[in-house]
């Protein structure tokens, strides 16, 4: 449907190449996108172009660390240097470390927080004079059920996706005037690498995770393809600073 094609954009997913990532770099890439995936494991970012070349895309990754700026900011001018423009920036690579916050060093903090939400800041000041001379664009952050409760072996992955929400409607409060919309996605409890972490670390995580979700599963990555493809074309043109939950009904759950 010509609402939702992606024809001739180029998109920028962080964490692109495994787990939501992929899933919504898929979904841009059925829709028409070029697609680049950021991400520091080299096989896994050779994989991810593959199965975006399968699906009829022009794909590329970018071997890249994004916890610092300089890294973001390259990753950003080396695909508007490839494409020669820049539509749709996803913001998804993420991280968490689990304790208790009383056992948390400095350093783990500045690790969950620069991955998590410095990382989306500076790609989207990175991509902006870019999508502002095109005359719009589209910023698609990646939050998480932290960004709405609390969880007592979360304290930086919790402050960083709650910020996550608040950088959302700063930028597209800020850039609205330029045609650029920025909203956030809020993933539920998903099956992925980072998850499976989880469910090991976290006695009984599996079991309360089915109990509160109404569709009565897990997520899986390509659960986000929908929302990826609606946030990141003219469907979504009047929506801007939202934070839209992609959970199976696990925020309506009382
Ligand atoms: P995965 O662990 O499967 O994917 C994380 C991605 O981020 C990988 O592609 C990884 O690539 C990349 N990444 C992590 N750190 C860095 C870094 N320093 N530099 C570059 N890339 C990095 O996790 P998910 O798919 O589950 O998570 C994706 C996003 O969704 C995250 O923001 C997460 O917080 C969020 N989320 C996930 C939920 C879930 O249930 N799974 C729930 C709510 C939110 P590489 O390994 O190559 O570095």
């Amino acid at each position: 449907m010509r609402l939702f094609d992606l024809r001739g954009k180029v998109a920028l997913v962080t964490g692109g190449n495994g787990g939501i990532g992929l899933g919504m770099a898929q979904g841009l890439a059925e829709a028409g996108a070029a697609v680049t995936v950021v991400g520091r494991d080299k096989a896994k970012n050779a994989a991810a172009v593959r199965a975006l070349e399968s699906l009829g895309a022009k794909a590329a990754a970018i071997e890249t660390d994004i916890t610092a700026e300089e890294t973001c900011r390259k990753a950003v001018a080396t695909t508007v240097e490839r494409h020669g423009r820049l539509d749709i920036l996803v913001n998804n690579a993420g991280t968490n470390i689990r304790k208790q916050p009383e056992a948390y060093a400095l350093a783990e903090w500045h690790t969950v927080l620069a991955t998590n939400l410095t990382s989306a800041f500076v790609f989207a000041q990175a991509a902006y004079p870019t999508m502002r001379q095109a005359g719009g664009g589209k910023i698609i952050n990646i939050g998480s059920m932290m960004s709405i409760f609390g969880a007592a072996f979360a304290a930086p992955y919790a402050a960083s996706k709650g910020g996550i929400v608040q950088l959302t409607k700063a930028l597209a409060t800020a850039w609205a005037k330029d045609n650029i919309q920025v909203n956030a996605v809020l993933p539920g409890w998903i099956d992925t690498e980072l998850t499976r972490t989880a469910r090991r670390q976290i006695e009984g995580l599996h079991e309360r995770v089915l109990a509160r979700t109404p569709a009565g599963r897990w997520g899986l990555p390509e659960d986000h393809a929908g929302i990826a493809v609606f946030l990141a074309s003219r469907a979504s043109d009047f929506i801007t600073g939202t934070a839209i939950p992609v959970d199976g009904g696990y925020a309506i759950q009382g």
